[in-house]
């Protein structure tokens, strides 16, 4: 089933398209096979969904059926976890402790917005207070529709659960696409789908080129919202595509988010949280907090613990005991994270640690943990994400200042403050331009709990009851609640 696309309920081989390797980035090895779809594909997939959510009666299910074949769906993932990590792996090199969390908050999403579902029964119809009392009016939420969601490779079926288990709890069907690099749990989820029964047409996956099936899937005229997280110019070229036939559309890309530690924060616990906030999956997240600013008094102690504990993290294949970083996602990646470190150092910035390939790592696309200091504000490594294992480290004075250089940026994603004064905390976080923000801490991701950017790192919010409004449309509906006549154009008594 890896080399085919799940459409309209069955495997099939793509109509035109071929199949490309899927590498093991931790020893460069191909293997398996995915499938390329092409826009043939797409568009029998995108019909599928079209035809599951106008004719096939999915949004018509009570909310409470649905929430059946959701849970369904978290069972079939717990139960088959250790193999879907162990194949997330594989797939995008990350530790397999990492993998089996990802996959266990994967199937917790699903029973989540089961619960939703449930709850839509009797929630998804609001009364409006009108100011006319001839009239009577209440707000229906209802499906949007069919969606696309598109999706990266630093939590394959992660991000595909946070799109695919709301659009689904609310009635939408979903043509999903996942990344070229990492599209094999993909595929389980469809399977899984398969087996508990889940009606055909309500979940296709297509495997694909992004400028190819991506981009079909973007062009569909039959698809009402996109559902897209990624890179910010992928991400801001498909807003202006939507913006055509008017579809809705959110959008999770990047981010370069700080993280704030005063004078009073306790060194030890502010250093794991730092390595926390910028190794975990090899710091190819878009939360990451990439950019650390540290008050001047406990600068120095800091980062030289930081140095420390970094060098102490153990490298290599995510399958292996005790590995804490496993190898980047693809040789393009590898690539484009040394090459940034190579521009930061021409821009004058300091390797304090890392910055190489790991020695006796000589296949697989290894890279040591890196921190940069000197990094000057104005140059790519300070500003620009770079999705990888590396940190810019730098001291402030005030309070003042650590929010100025904070908000400094055209993303707003995330950013974190570390201190044991709780009015400074709630200061900061009040002052923080972000979506998320985390206070003594850096990254903890909660199903409930909105997510989502400000400014340049997206629009919309995924997750909890936010990520569930994300696949809603609201209808008004009136009623001229009286038998007296209306009287503009024909007069009382006037007939
Ligand atoms: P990407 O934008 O290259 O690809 C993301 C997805 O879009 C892939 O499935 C890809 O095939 C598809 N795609 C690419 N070109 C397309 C096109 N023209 N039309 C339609 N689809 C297309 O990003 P990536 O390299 O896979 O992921 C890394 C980026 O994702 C980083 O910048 C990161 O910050 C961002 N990201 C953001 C979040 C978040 O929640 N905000 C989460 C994870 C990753």
């Amino acid at each position: 089933m890896q080399d085919k696309l799940y459409i309209d309920g069955k495997w099939v081989a793509p109509a035109k398209g071929g199949t490309a390797d899927v590498i093991n980035p931790a020893t460069e090895e191909v293997i398996r096979q995915i499938a390329l779809a092409t826009e043939e594909d797409v568009d029998l997939a995108v019909k599928a969904a079209r035809r599951a959510f106008d004719k096939d009666g999915w949004p018509k299910l009570a909310g409470a059926e649905r929430a059946r074949y959701l849970r369904a769906i978290a069972a079939g993932i717990r139960a088959r976890q250790a193999d879907i990590a162990r194949l997330e792996v594989l797939d995008n090199g990350k530790p397999f402790p990492e993998a089996d969390w990802d996959i266990a908050d994967a199937a917790g999403c699903f029973d989540f917005y089961a619960g939703l579902a449930e709850e839509f029964d009797t929630k998804s119809v609001e009364p409006v207070l009108l100011g006319d009392a001839r009239f009577t009016s209440k707000a229906v939420k209802e499906p949007m529709g069919v969606v696309g969601a598109i999706v990266p490779w630093n939590y394959p079926l992660l991000m595909a659960s946070w799109k695919v288990a709301p659009a689904l709890a609310a009635g939408c069907t979903v043509v999903l696409k996942p990344a070229e690099l990492t599209s094999l749990t993909a595929l389980e989820l469809a399977a899984i789908a398969d087996e508990v029964g889940l009606p055909a047409g309500v979940l296709n996956v297509v495997t694909g080129a992004g400028s190819i099936a991506g981009q079909a899937i973007v062009d569909h005229p039959l698809v009402d919202k996109l559902a897209f997280t990624g890179s910010g110019p992928v991400g801001s070229k498909m807003m202006a595509q939507a913006a055509r036939d008017v579809k809705r559309i959110s959008l999770e890309l990047g981010g370069k988010s700080p993280f704030v530690v005063f004078d009073d924060a306790d060194i030890e616990q502010a250093v794991e949280w730092i390595m926390f906030g910028i190794f975990w999956n090899q710091g190819q997240v878009c939360s990451a907090t990439s950019r650390v600013l540290v008050q001047q008094g406990i600068y120095e102690r800091l980062l030289a613990r930081l140095i420390e504990e970094t060098r102490k993290i153990t490298i290599g294949n995510g399958l292996d005991d005790g590995i804490l970083l496993g190898p980047l996602v693809s040789a393009r990646q590898y690539s484009n994270v040394m090459r940034d470190i190579e521009k930061a150092k021409a821009a004058g910035a300091t390797v304090a640690c890392g910055g190489n390939r790991p020695e006796g790592l000589d296949k697989g696309y290894y890279l040591e943990p890196t921190i940069l200091t000197d990094v000057p504000l104005d140059s790519e490594a300070w500003t620009e994400e770079i999705f990888g294992p590396v940190v810019c480290i730098r001291p402030f004075a005030t309070e003042e200042e650590a929010i100025q250089l904070a908000n400094d940026s055209r993303f707003g994603l995330a950013a974190a403050v570390m201190s044991k004064d709780d009015a400074r905390t709630e200061r900061v976080a009040a002052a923080f331009r972000a979506g998320i923000v985390w206070i003594n801490c850096s990254q903890p991701t909660f199903t409930e709990a909105p997510w989502g950017g400000y400014k340049q790192s997206g629009i919309g919010r995924e997750l909890g009851r936010w990520g569930f409004e994300n696949y809603l449309e609201t209808k008004q509906i009136t009623r001229f609640a009286t038998d007296d006549p209306w009287g503009w154009y024909i007069k009382p008594g006037a007939g």
